[in-house]
C-alpha cells in the first residue's frame, strides 16, 4: 500500500514592521525548505540596489499596475509608503492546487484581503515583532539603502503595523533570529499536518480500515 502525499498547499504570510527581520527570515526559510516558494509581488516602487526584477519584485510602472488591477490579476493589493504592491493571482492558485506552499511577505492590509478571499482557509499568518522600538530603529539605520526621511516614515508606520498584531494566527518576537526561524519552521510543519489539509489521505485510511 502506498501512502498518498497529496495535500493542498498553504499560504504562509509573514508580516512585520520594516526592520523586524522579516527579509532575513524569508530568505533563510526559502533556502532551506524546498516545499515552499515566494510569491513575487508586483510593485510601483523603484528597485533598491541589489534587487532583481522578477525575483525580488516585478517592478512595474503606474499604468501597468492599473491594468493589472482592472483585469483582476491581483489576489490582493495595497498602497504602502506611497507605493503600490500587489500579489499576482495566477502563480498562487496554481501552487495551492498542486500542493505547493507559498510564502507571502505582505503587510496587514494584504493579509486582511487574503483572509477574506476564496482561499482564506489556506491562510496561515505570522506576525513578527521586534524586541523593542529602539532595536527596530537601529536596524533601519544600518540599512544604507533608505534615506533619513524614509526611516522616519517607517518608524511612524511601525506602530500602525504593530497595532494589527491581534489579527494574526501566530506572534513571534524576533530577539534571536535562529530561534525565530526554528519557530517559523515548527508552525509550518504543524500546519502542513492539519487534517483539513490532508484530505488526500481519506482513501489511504479507508484501505487501512479495510485491512488492504
Ligand atoms: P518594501 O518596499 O520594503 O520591500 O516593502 C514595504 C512593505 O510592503 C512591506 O511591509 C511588505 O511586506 C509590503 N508588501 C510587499 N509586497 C506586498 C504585496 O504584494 N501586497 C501587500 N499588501 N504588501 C506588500
Amino acid at each position: 500500500m502506498s501512502i498518498p502525499g497529496a495535500r493542498r498547499g498553504l499560504m504562509l504570510v509573514l508580516s512585520s514592521p520594516s526592520g523586524a527581520g522579516k527579509t532575513t527570515m524569508t530568505k533563510r526559510l526559502l533556502a532551506t525548505d524546498p516545499q515552499i516558494s515566494l510569491s513575487v509581488s508586483a510593485t510601483t516602487r523603484k528597485p533598491r540596489v541589489g534587487e532583481i526584477d522578477g525575483q525580488d519584485y516585478q517592478f512595474v510602472d503606474q499604468d501597468h499596475f492599473d491594468r493589472m488591477v482592472q483585469t483582476g490579476q491581483f489576489l490582493e493589493w495595497a498602497t504602502v509608503f506611497g507605493n503600490r504592491y500587489g500579489t499576482p493571482r495566477g502563480p498562487v492558485e496554481q501552487a495551492l492546487t498542486e500542493g505547493r506552499d507559498i510564502l507571502f511577505d505582505i503587510d496587514w492590509q494584504g493579509t486582511q484581503q487574503l483572509r477574506q478571499s476564496q482561499s482564506g482557509g489556506d491562510l496561515v499568518s505570522i506576525f513578527l515583532l521586534p524586541p523593542s522600538l529602539e532595536e527596530l530603529e537601529s536596524r533601519l539605520k544600518q540599512r544604507a539603502s533608505d534615506s533619513a526621511d524614509v526611516i522616519t516614515q517607517r518608524m511612524s508606520r511601525a506602530a500602525d503595523e504593530i497595532s494589527h498584531w491581534a489579527e494574526y494566527d501566530y506572534i513571534l518576537v524576533n530577539d534571536d533570529p535562529g530561534q525565530c526561524l526554528h519557530e517559523i519552521r515548527s508552525i509550518l510543519t504543524t500546519e502542513r499536518l492539519r487534517r483539513e489539509r490532508q484530505r488526500g489521505l481519506a482513501g489511504f485510511v479507508r484501505d487501512l480500515l479495510a485491512g488492504e
